[in-house]
This record gives structure tokens, C-alpha cells and sequence, in this order.
């Protein structure tokens, strides 16, 4: 099994440095992840200029390709450069990635872009903060989900994992969306300006079988997640309450788009 290593915390990382181990295990590992830290990336990429990479190594011989660009420039790149990748790991973040930080997060990113190349892609967070993690300790809990991802079961396409500091086992979950933790708060920079820091607040009331209510209780929790973003229901029950054109459409417009006019709306969304 060829496996993509990367992350949005550096290629220096200890926590990417424990995964490429803990995936030496289960086949050929590459690592290729952004020269610096690009936490909270999302799924940004690098479209005003080229990427380019220089080879490193990490402690243990570990190969490497440190990359200047996003997470998802990492994993397309490396994808491409690798020879048939099977699966991209991304992690060990350091920071749980729970709840609406699915979208804020460069580790799911990562995952994701592997998935839009038919790529398995599967996101691993630890928590951060003052302790820090063990990783040796956790590398046994690592093997097991990634044993269970490799191994057993062929879906899902995309999993978001994460760790607790002390597991005890293991919990599929959805993610907890109830509530945002996001909040601005107010500061004063040296020179008295008004600035303002992006932060995140406790978010209390996590439901029952959450990624963050597993991870309270001391669970590893793995959520299978889907890259598709339409919301069925509402588009199923929308379009039959007020009908625009869709029938219309429907009558006069080919069910696959032409190749011309596939290729003439790209150059719209792209520009020359
Ligand atoms: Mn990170």
C-alpha cells in the first residue's frame, strides 16, 4: 500500500513524524507537507504562483518533500508526483479538529483534496495545549484506527479522527454541529488600535455520539464525512414548493453538459 503523509502544521512537526512511523506499518510511506505552519488553511490553494519543493529528512531516514504552498497544494502535488497513491493521511495535527472546525481546519483539507482525486483521505488530530501529547503512548491507539481504516474496512472515502489525550476506545460519530465555537474578541495593540482576534470559546452541550462529546468522554472518535455539500431535503422539497425554471431547462438543455460548453464555463470560472 502506497501511503501519502502530510499536514498543515509543517513537515517538522513531531506529530507528523509519529504518523509517518505508525503508517510504516501498513506500507510505503511519502511525506510531502507545507514548509511552514499552515493551520486553519481550510482548503486554500496556490493558484498565483508555481509550487515547488525541496527533499528533507525526518529523524528515523524518513524521506520528505517540503512543499511551499497549502495542505491541498501538498497532497495534490504529491499525488501527482507519487506513483499510485493509495491513501493520504493527514496529521498528527496538533489540535483536535471537532464540530464546524471542518471547515476552518487545513488537516481535513488535506483529506478532502484526496478525495476530489479519488484518493481515500483520512484526517488524525490530537489535542493541543500546555501537556504534551505522549505520543509514543498514543502510537498503539494510531495503529488500531489505522488498522481498522486500512484493513477492514474499504469505506468510508473520508474519515476525520481524533484523538483523546487517554483513550479508551474507540467510537464511530457524527460531527457536532449544534453549536459554533468561533468568536471574535476585542483587543488593544501596543499603540491603543482596536484589533481583533478570530479565537474560539467552550462550547458547552455537545449531543450524545458527537465527535466532541466522544472525545470528552475519553473516546477516539472516527466520523465519516462526505464532500458533497447539497442539502437534499431542502432541495428535494424547495424545488417542487417554488418551481423556477427547471422544467423549462430540463426540455431544452442536454442531461450532460458538452464537452464546448464545459470547456467554455471553465475558462469563466478560471479566467485565461
Ligand atoms: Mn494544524
Amino acid at each position: 500500500m502506497r501511503i501519502l503523509v502530510s499536514n498543515d502544521d509543517g513537515v517538522y512537526s513531531p506529530g507528523l513524524l509519529a504518523l509517518a512511523r505508525a503508517a510504516a506499518r501498513f506500507g510505503d510511506v511519502h511525506v510531502v507537507a507545507p514548509d511552514v505552519e499552515r493551520s486553519s488553511a481550510s482548503h486554500s490553494i496556490t493558484a498565483s504562483r508555481p509550487l515547488s519543493y525541496r527533499v528533507t529528512e525526518l529523524p528515523g531516514g524518513i524521506k520528505a518533500h517540503r512543499v511551499n504552498g497549502t495542505p491541498a497544494d501538498c497532497v495534490a502535488l504529491g499525488v501527482h508526483l507519487g506513483d499510485g497513491v493509495d491513501v493520504v493521511l493527514s496529521g498528527l495535527n496538533l489540535g483536535l479538529n471537532l464540530g464546524h472546525g471542518i471547515w476552518h481546519s487545513g488537516t481535513i483539507a488535506a483529506a478532502k483534496q484526496a478525495t476530489m482525486l479519488g484518493v481515500r483521505g483520512i484526517a488524525l488530530s490530537v489535542p493541543a495545549g500546555d501537556d504534551p501529547v505522549d505520543f509514543d503512548a498514543l502510537q498503539p491507539w494510531v495503529e488500531r484506527v489505522l488498522g481498522c481504516l486500512l484493513r477492514t474496512v474499504t469505506t468510508p472515502q473520508l474519515v476525520n479522527v481524533n484523538f483523546p489525550r487517554h483513550p479508551r476506545g474507540v467510537v464511530w460519530t457524527r460531527a457536532a454541529i449544534q453549536h459554533y465555537d468561533g468568536r471574535i474578541v476585542p483587543a488593544k495593540d501596543p499603540l491603543n488600535r482596536d484589533v481583533y482576534w478570530f479565537s474560539v470559546a467552550p462550547v458547552d452541550a455537545a449531543d450524545r455520539a458527537t465527535d466532541r462529546w466522544a472525545v470528552e468522554q475519553h473516546w477516539i472518535s472516527m466520523t465519516p464525512l462526505e464532500v458533497d455539500p447539497t442539502d437534499e431535503d431542502v432541495l428535494h422539497d424547495i424545488a417542487r414548493a417554488h418551481p423556477m425554471d427547471d422544467e423549462r431547462a430540463r426540455a431544452v438543455s442536454p442531461p450532460v453538459s458538452t464537452p464546448e460548453a464545459a470547456a467554455a464555463v471553465r475558462v469563466e470560472e478560471a479566467g485565461d
